[in-house]
């Protein structure tokens, strides 16, 4: 079986197995997003998911944010973890959103990028949920497994995963492949050293690469 073919079988089976493919960040709004992906960084989603309520109700909206001191959005963001600099982040980029986006975010990936404390997997998330265009997002999950399922060969840099995952999953795909990856990580092919393949919908086909399971 080639890598394309693999990947292509995978993504049928995780479809069955999570019909339904979500961010499990809270958001209604893409500034909103953006602001949660930057405290997602070594962080629940859960957790984010809280502290977002107390900052909203007290900023709640990108001029709110954009005018408000990094000491009071670090104030509140603190149990996330790293609140200074994700604080400063998020005050730049919200400034940046009003000064030169008239308060929108940008449906570009390049221009994404420029945002302060905006890298790849940021800005390949917003262009997947936000705006429905084709995206890899390479989180710890997506390396992890896509690694153990032998999509990609030993790479562990986030973007060198992303740009050999383009080469083999459909485009259209990649989004939902990606947060499917997360609800695998989470319940089945987890960071412990010995997964749970036996109840795992990839057992057959996945070479377990690096997992104690591993065909020799
Ligand atoms: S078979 Fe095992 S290693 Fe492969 S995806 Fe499933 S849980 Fe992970």
């Amino acid at each position: 079986m080639t890598k394309k073919e693999l990947a292509l079988e995978i993504i049928e089976r995780l479809k069955k197995e999570y019909p339904m493919a979500e961010c499990t960040l809270d958001y209604d709004q893409a500034w909103k997003l953006l602001v949660s992906v930057r405290l997602a960084a070594q962080c629940t989603d859960a957790r984010v998911n809280v502290v977002v309520q107390e900052l909203y109700a007290k900023f709640p909206d990108v001029n709110a944010l954009a005018e408000a001191e990094v000491s009071e959005i670090e104030a509140i963001v603190k149990p996330c973890g790293l609140g200074h600099s994700k604080a400063r982040d998020i005050s730049a980029c919200m400034r940046t959103l009003r000064d030169r986006y008239q308060g929108k975010v940008p449906d570009d990936f390049d221009k994404l990028l420029e945002l302060p404390g905006v890298g790849r997997k940021s800005a390949n998330l917003i262009m997947g949920d936000v705006f429905g265009k084709p995206a890899i997002v390479t989180d710890t999950h997506c390396i992890r497994l896509t690694n153990r399922m032998g999509l990609v060969d030993g790479i562990r840099e986030p973007k060198k995963v992303e740009m050999a995952l383009w080469e083999i999953i459909p485009p259209e795909e990649g989004s939902d492949f990606c947060h499917r990856l997360v609800m695998h990580g989470r319940d089945v092919c987890t960071a412990r050293t010995r997964p749970y393949c036996d109840r795992c919908v990839l057992n057959g086909i996945c070479p377990k690469i690096g997992t104690p399971d591993a065909e020799s």
